[in-house]
């Protein structure tokens, strides 16, 4: 792979699990020093953290900034900042999930998952755009969902936050269109990770079937019949930042095995 994001700097909200790691390791083999963020086993972040540096010979940063907090979401891009003296490329991509019946919703839960999953992104993009306006270039990318892009029964904050997410990156790439900097949003399908997981356990017991059969389910709703996976993320997620993707600006991109297709 060409380094063609040499000398850039990333931050991957969400990057210690998942599909943040597939970005962290798309964007640091192209070139960038990346930041990781989220929670987690200390020994093994710092494990993923000197593996990504290693296998991309690029420094890689964690920072342990609580998305929940707003003025720590703000920290977060100010120390990367003065670390290495901008955010070039941000990904907001941290989340949580809760599944229940709208009138049993938990408000903590409802609370949480619009604070993380919606108002970070904004936050961070705030605390972000002006060092990316003034050197002329950026790369936003918010993950969202299939949810972001139709209903989820029982999934309601998550719903109204990935819709919001998508929302929220039209408004900014119609402000930034001039400004050198692009803001999408990325709307996986399934994609077998520390979220999806707890899922396919629940889906096990409430059909009677082990987990595998339940995990074959659910690849078995994505028209392909596949999972998604991290690198295929992290690899959109790093064309996107490709000056090739300079006019893709305010899209909500399926990745998503045909399922919106449907
Ligand atoms: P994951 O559980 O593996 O990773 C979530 C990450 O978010 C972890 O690193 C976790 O520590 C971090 N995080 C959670 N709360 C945080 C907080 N308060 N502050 C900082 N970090 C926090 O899940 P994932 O599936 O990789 O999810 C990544 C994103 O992808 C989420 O926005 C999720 O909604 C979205 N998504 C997931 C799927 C899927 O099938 N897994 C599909 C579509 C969209």
């Amino acid at each position: 792979m060409t380094r063609y994001l040499d000398g850039r700097v990333a931050i991957v909200t969400g990057s210690t699990s998942g599909m943040g790691i597939g970005m962290a390791e798309a964007l640091s083999k192209a070139g960038a020093r990346v930041v990781l963020n989220g929670f987690g086993d200390t020994d093994e972040i710092e494990a993923l953290r000197a593996r990504i540096a290693e296998e991309a010979g690029v420094e890689v940063a964690y920072d342990p900034a609580d998305l929940m907090d707003p003025a720590d979401v703000a920290g977060l891009v100010a120390r990367t900042e003065a670390r290495w003296g901008s955010v070039d490329i941000l990904c907001n991509n941290a989340g949580i999930q809760h599944v229940a019946l709208t009138e049993h919703f938990p408000v903590e839960r409802w609370d949480a998952q619009i604070a993380i999953l919606l108002s970070a992104p904004f936050h961070a993009i705030r605390a972000a755009l002006p060092g990316m306006k003034a050197r002329g270039w950026g790369r936003i990318v918010n993950t969202s969902s299939t949810s972001g892009l139709r209903g989820s029964a029982k999934k309601s904050a998550y719903s109204a936050a990935k819709h919001g997410i998508v929302g929220l990156t039209k408004a900014v790439a119609l402000e930034t269109a001039e400004d050198g900097i692009t803001c999408n949003a990325i709307c996986p399908g399934w994609v077998l990770t520390g979220m999806s997981r707890p899922q396919i356990e629940v889906r096990a017991q409430q059909a009677g079937v082990s987990y595998d059969e339940a995990m074959e389910q659910m690849a078995n709703s994505h028209p392909t019949k596949k999972f998604v996976t991290k690198e295929q993320i992290g690899a959109v997620v790093a064309f996107l930042c490709t000056d090739a993707a300079s006019q893709i600006t305010g899209a909500s991109i399926p990745i998503d095995a045909g399922l919106t297709a449907k």
